[in-house]
């Protein structure tokens, strides 16, 4: 196997050719490309088959290259910059005209983030320019986690690999919209709203409902992260042997992490870890794993987030988006 310094040398000449390159970040495997290149841009859109509709985020180093792709960055930027970058923290600002409009969908905001793994930070940095990096799978799949998430969807050929381990946090970045009087959450992840209100020191709203509520931002509802197994969700275990009986063929079940429950054949368990970073850490590798077995169903038991308080409610919120909208049907 190669070194970090090889493969960094590899995917720079890749995207310096304008070719998609798969950089791990904290949160899950991104498809990178050089995102002042529209060309470049385009073909992650391609390779994904991403609706044209739903804008990328910006990866960048560091504060100063963030200030270089927004416009009107402000003190409330630089705290929970200081407080959250590198991170999954992705914040919107108006975006500088020197962003493609195929980047942000046409619009005239811009989503940006300093993530958190050292390759992509080193890629970035090396690179010299923002990359986009949504996530290195087809549009609406499982999001990946690994290197070897990667390459069961793409050729080397097609997308080179940057090797960085399993990703540390397992799930999409939280995004917060910084244009509004009140900055407001569009997408929930391990940061929250209470963590970011602490920051700032003042109100923070949150623009997304785990009920499909309403909101602005293109790409944070409907069905998404869906293996090709149908999701169906049970909040207790008795909801989950109910469905149990009504499955013809079999099913791979996801237990609420705390409880104990009993599987007989042909249907089939996945233990998940009780404590909330480990349980996102995990979320996706699980799915990919249950829908490897090609089941009639994937049963998932809601982990029950009452009880919890700060990080860890935070990520159960992010995790019970994730999982409605790997179990939503239709758009
Ligand atoms: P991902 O699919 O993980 O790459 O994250 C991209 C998501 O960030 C999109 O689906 C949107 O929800 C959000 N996003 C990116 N850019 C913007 C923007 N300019 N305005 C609002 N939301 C955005
Ligand atoms: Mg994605």
């Amino acid at each position: 196997m190669s070194n970090a310094g090889d493969s960094i040398a590899v995917a720079l000449e890749r995207l310096a050719a304008g070719r998609p390159v798969a950089i791990p970040t904290e949160t899950v495997y991104g498809l990178a490309a050089d995102a002042l290149d529209d060309v470049a841009v385009q073909g992650v859109f391609t390779l994904k088959r991403r609706p044209p509709t739903n804008p990328l985020i910006v990866h960048v180093s560091d504060v100063s290259m963030a200030q270089e792709v927004i416009r009107g960055w402000d003190g409330r930027g630089e705290r929970l910059a200081e407080a959250f970058w590198p991170g999954p923290l992705t914040m919107i600002y108006p975006k500088a005209p020197t962003v493609p409009g195929i980047v942000t969908a046409g619009g005239s905001t811009v989503a940006v983030r300093v993530p958190r793994h050292p390759l992509a930070l080193e890629l970035i940095r090396q690179h010299g320019e923002p990359l986009v990096a949504p996530s290195a799978n087809p549009s609406g799949y499982v999001s990946p986690t690994s290197a070897g998430h990667v390459r069961e969807h793409f050729t080397e050929e097609e997308v080179y690999v940057l090797d960085g381990g399993p990703c540390l946090e397992g799930l999409e970045s939280t995004v917060i919209d910084m244009t509004r009087e009140v900055p407001t959450i569009l997408r929930p992840g391990v940061i929250g709203a209470a963590a970011i209100a602490e920051v700032l020191r003042s109100e923070v709203r949150s623009g997304v409902s785990t009920a499909f509520g309403t909101t602005r931002s293109p790409g944070v509802e409907g069905p998404h992260y869906q293996p090709v197994a149908p999701v169906v969700l049970a909040s207790t275990i008795a909801a989950v042997t109910e469905l149990l009986e009504r499955v013809t063929g079999f099913a791979v079940v996801l237990p609420p992490p705390t409880a104990s429950i009993a599987i007989e054949p042909p249907h089939m368990i996945l233990a998940m870890p009780h404590n909330a970073r480990e349980y996102a850490r995990e979320l996706y590798a699980s799915l990919r794993q249950a829908d490897a077995m090609r089941p009639s169903a994937i049963i998932v038991g809601l982990p029950d987030a009452s009880s919890s308080e700060g990080d860890e409610a935070a990520i159960w919120l992010a995790v019970h988006e994730r999982l409605r909208r790997a179990a939503a049907r239709g758009t």
